[in-house]
């Protein structure tokens, strides 16, 4: 028995500090994991994966539990964490760096303010874990062969220039302290934020934004420090009527177990409203079915499930995009299968800093050429946003014309014509 097996069979995997310092972040610590899995062909593929990878590896010894190793190539969770050379496809000649233009809303470091009355708020740039998919690849995580990251000054400075930016913004009502990912937030820093936020008389609603229950559901069970330091800043808004609240990312039926089970009752019974946002992935969630599941299993435990998202125009997923038509088939399917308030929102982050729009409401969408063109009247009225279906889903001429800036620039063009035609407000 290696190192590493002997350790998981002595040690408590119940404990989030030792699930912790097992992340495995490195290929030979993975091949160590996988044992007899680990052929030399699949870890040169995944050395491949890595190196073409905008993020890098952490993985949880919970997570790596979860991963079926007998279908290791077409397991729904390795998908998310384990990037495999031969599956990735070439990007879309669409994708940017960051493709949301967060850096461009960016009015102090460390704060994005696109919408009106909300915020996101950046509190670090590192996670329990790191998944393929992430929309922030451009500054969260480790630097990778391929990208070195935007890194953010110190805490405290940030921090004060940050609070200073809400007090002398009242209008300002709703904080998401995201990242990177509380889960990596000591409890003193989440009760710095929390407390320092619910200071604001003008902010009514917190958020705290994490992968952590999907990922290591055993920090709200066994780090008592910071789960009563979250509860403390829930207990204090209530105290001052305002909502603090829990958002999760769990994105298969398959990350829910006992532990998250425990966790998700802990935080209940704490009072914190929990809410779940999700990707929609190819092969991860991009079945009825799956989702259905999800959205049920989830609203048993009392986390709403709020949002599910299609991927951003991001580097090295493009295998991982789905296409508008089957987000909004998944969605019909799903609608009515439960409470319609535990009924997910299906949302596009529109490129170029729009914001979300619901998948359904574009002003025009043509499958063929696999663009579909979104109103944000809200946000930017006087633009029109556009999200493409990935290469995979066209049909081959119609990649062709992709690969060919003339052509994709005139595809582009008709697609906004015919939406400004549609859209209304731009007479
Ligand atoms: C998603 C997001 C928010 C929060 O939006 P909701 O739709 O209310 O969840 C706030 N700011 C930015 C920049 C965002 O991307
Ligand atoms: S946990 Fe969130 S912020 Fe962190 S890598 Fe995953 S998607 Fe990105």
């Amino acid at each position: 028995m290696d190192r590493i097996a002997r350790e998981m069979m002595t040690h408590d995997f119940a404990d989030a500090a030792w699930q912790e310092r097992h992340a495995i972040t490195r290929v030979d610590q993975l091949r160590a994991w996988m044992g007899v899995a680990a052929g030399d062909d699949l870890m040169r593929d995944i050395e491949l994966g890595l190196a073409r990878a905008p993020m890098a590896m952490r993985i949880t010894p919970y997570v790596l539990n979860l991963i079926d190793w007998s279908n290791f190539l077409q397991d729904p969770i390795r998908k998310q964490f384990i990037p495999v050379g031969s599956e990735i496809l070439p990007s879309h000649p669409l994708r940017r760096m960051d493709s949301l233009h967060e850096r461009e809303s960016s009015p102090v470091d460390g704060l994005v303010h696109r919408y009106q009355d909300k915020v996101l708020l950046l509190a670090t740039d590192r996670c329990p874990v790191y998944c393929r998919f992430c929309t922030r690849s451009y500054g969260v995580g480790l630097d990778t062969q391929s990208v070195s990251k935007k890194r953010s000054p110190a805490f405290q400075s940030r921090w004060d220039t940050i609070l200073a930016y809400l007090r002398a913004t009242p209008v300002i009502v709703d904080v998401v302290v995201s990242g990177g990912d509380c889960f990596r937030l000591k409890p003193s820093r989440i009760l710095t934020i929390g407390m320092g936020l619910l200071s604001i008389p003008s902010i009514r609603r917190v958020r705290f934004a994490t992968k952590g229950l999907a990922v290591l559901p055993m920090k709200v069970t066994s780090d008592h420090e910071w789960t009563d330091a979250l509860a403390e800043v829930s207990d204090a808004g209530r105290n001052r009527g305002v909502e603090v609240s829990f958002h999760t990312h769990f994105n298969h039926p398959r990350e829910i177990t006992a532990y998250t089970i425990a966790a998700a009752e802990l935080l209940f019974k704490a009072g914190i409203r929990m809410r779940n946002q999700s990707v929609l992935m190819a092969g991860v969630n991009d079945d009825p079915e799956v989702m259905q599941q999800l959205v049920k299993t989830l609203s048993d435990l009392h986390i709403q499930p709020y949002y599910v998202y299609t991927c951003d125009l991001i580097d090295g997923i493009e295998h991982l995009r789905c296409s508008v038509r089957l987000a909004c088939q998944i969605e019909k399917a799903v609608r009515g299968i439960t409470a319609g308030y535990n009924t997910p929102l299906f949302v596009v982050d529109t490129p170029g800093g729009g914001g979300k729009r619901d998948v359904h409401s574009f002003e025009h969408y043509d499958s063929q050429t696999g663009i579909a063109v979104y109103q944000a009247p809200s946000v930017r009225p006087k633009q029109l946003f556009t999200y493409p279906d990935p290469l995979h889903s066209l049909a081959p001429d119609v990649q062709v014309a992709w690969s060919d800036p003339q052509h994709a620039k005139r595809m582009l063009t008709d697609a906004v014509e015919a939406g400004r035609a549609n859209s209304t407000g731009f007479e």
